[in-house]
């Protein structure tokens, strides 16, 4: 089956703009469900689908928009899926639903391009590890990034100067990585110039 050609980043700056448009879950809680956004690259080299967090209905993830609403009936073996944020494990879901990590697989989609794990500690990279587990190729951000969003993701708000203490990259390496979590929808600016600070999405 041949891979189809696509650019990772270009294509991962599509699943950030469909993101941008999620609705967000109505909750019991006052907590506010992260958006996401996924893109389904086909090997045919049709024009990659896009889905974005309660796009066609209230509560449903885009993975699963992108897989079940849009492409129900398809073939898509050999589709690669990105995705901003990891995909939800299974058990995740109430029990009549299955995850998307299961659907993914289901589809017999063999590669993965995640955004960023999942921020709650709770979830432990399930959707991830189950992934990988069924022999699906999971990409993510470097290692950098990603122990860089680990530690982020315990802080309750952070400056760029706590980052790079904490971390110990440099200015500009931690410039880079906070703008990217902004732009991936994991962290929010609050205040400006010297004062900024980094707030976690939840
Ligand atoms: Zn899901």
């Amino acid at each position: 089956m041949e891979r189809p050609r696509f650019k990772p980043r270009a294509v991962m700056e599509m699943a950030i703009k469909a993101m941008q448009h999620s609705i967000a879950e109505s909750r019991n809680d006052d907590k506010s469900s992260p958006k996401v956004g996924a893109v389904l690259v086909k090997p045919d080299a049709s024009p990659p689908d896009t889905a974005y967090r309660g796009e066609i209905r209230d509560g449903d993830h885009a993975e699963f928009t992108l897989l079940e609403r849009k492409n129900r009936d398809k073939k898509l073996d050999g589709s690669v899926l990105f995705t901003t944020l990891e995909p939800c494990a299974p058990g995740a879901r109430s029990e009549r639903k299955l995850s998307c990590a299961e659907r993914i697989v289901l589809a017999r989609i063999k590669e993965v391009w995640v955004g960023i794990e999942d921020p709650d500690p709770k979830v432990d990279r399930k959707g991830i590890k189950y992934l990988q587990e069924q022999g699906v190729t999971v990409q993510m951000l470097n290692d950098d990034q990603r122990a860089g969003w680990r530690f982020l993701a315990t802080q309750p708000a952070i400056s760029k100067a706590d980052y790079v203490n904490a971390m110990g990259y440099d200015d500009r390496k931690a410039q880079r990585h906070l703008k990217q979590f902004v732009e991936l929808g994991l962290l929010r600016r609050v205040g400006g110039g010297k004062a900024t600070t980094y707030e976690v999405v939840r």
